[in-house]
């Protein structure tokens, strides 16, 4: 009967949820256990100033090994956030970050700065910026060098605080990025009150290149006005790369050049490049 039906797809519908939040503790549990055995590692993806070919910056995307497999961020972040365990995450991130740019001061005597990436719950954190101040000074990093990538969704969540709290990262120093920009609803006339230094066009934009780049070019007329630095994201073929240079787009990363890399890789890739006599992006592809 419809009834028994109705009755039975209930019972199933309660058995996914009661699944779900099985598998989200279960989840969770195991985040716990990952920080506690310092499970997760960074990976570094070059920034490269498209006129020149050079390296000028690098992304940290966070990685988790378990179990002899390496998991990507999109399928534990998530969870992270609607457990809030992102907050002590986040903060590894935080501190990670601090000691390879401390690594690299010492062991090369090479600054260039490194990008962060803050989810949405944690930048509401009351603590974020006393947790990125005290980390700098911990390890004596110039705060220029350090970069905090946040969503356009995140900062969209509450104006007001966003304000406030970036002004304060940028007062003290640090970087600003909005990350996979023209994704969220901004709403334009607050963008010029944010204090960011840098858009990064998100790379669904990047990818509809050349062909359809309406909004690519207009994110970089925006950028111009706003006097912002913009960053390509996704740049995965030489078409993409030809058409935003000639678009005057002064930043990109992608597969094209790199894949994150593990550190050390990512240090002899650096080195490499900046000892290069040939200034361009072959350069770094080897070519
Ligand atoms: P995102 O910050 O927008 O990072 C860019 C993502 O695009 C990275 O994926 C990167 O590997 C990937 N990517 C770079 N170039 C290309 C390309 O040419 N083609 C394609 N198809 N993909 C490219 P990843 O490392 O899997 O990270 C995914 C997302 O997870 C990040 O997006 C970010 O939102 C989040 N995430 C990563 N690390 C952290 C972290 O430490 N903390 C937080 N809160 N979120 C993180
Ligand atoms: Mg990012
Ligand atoms: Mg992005
Ligand atoms: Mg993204």
């Amino acid at each position: 009967s419809a009834k028994a039906a109705g009755s039975n797809q209930w019972a199933f519908f309660k058995q996914q949820m009661t699944e779900r939040a099985a598998v989200r503790l279960r989840t969770e549990a195991s985040l716990h256990d990952a920080l506690k055995n310092n499970e997760f590692l960074l990976y570094f993806q070059p920034k490269l100033d498209l006129q020149t070919g050079k390296i000028t910056a690098c992304e940290a995307l966070i990685r988790w090994h378990k179990d002899g497999r390496l998991i990507s961020p999109i399928s534990f972040i998530p969870v992270a956030e609607e457990t809030g365990i992102i907050i002590p995450i986040g903060r590894w991130v935080i501190e990670q970050s601090c000691r390879v740019l401390r690594d690299w001061q010492k062991k090369y005597n090479f600054a260039i700065p490194i990008a962060i990436n803050v989810a949405s719950q944690q930048f509401a954190d009351a603590s974020l910026v006393s947790d990125i101040k005290q980390m700098a000074l911990r390890y004596q990093i110039q705060p220029e060098l350090l970069e905090i990538e946040i969503t356009e969704t995140s900062l969209m969540n509450d104006i007001e605080l966003a304000i406030n709290k970036l002004e304060q990262l940028k007062s003290a120093g640090f970087g600003i990025a909005v990350d996979d920009f023209g994704t969220g609803y901004s709403s334009l006339s607050y963008l010029r009150h944010l204090p960011i230094t840098t858009m990064k066009i998100d790379r669904c934009f990047v990818s509809d290149l050349p062909g359809d780049s309406a909004i690519a070019s207009t994110i970089l007329m925006l950028g111009k006005q706003l006097n912002l630095t913009i960053v390509a994201e996704g740049i995965e073929n030489e078409m993409q790369l030809d058409w935003l240079k000639r678009n005057q787009c002064q930043i990109g990363q992608g597969f094209y050049f790199s894949q994150p890399l593990p550190q050390a890789e990512f240090e002899a890739l650096y080195i490499a490049n900046q000892t290069a006599t040939i200034s361009n992006i072959d350069g770094l592809r080897g070519a």
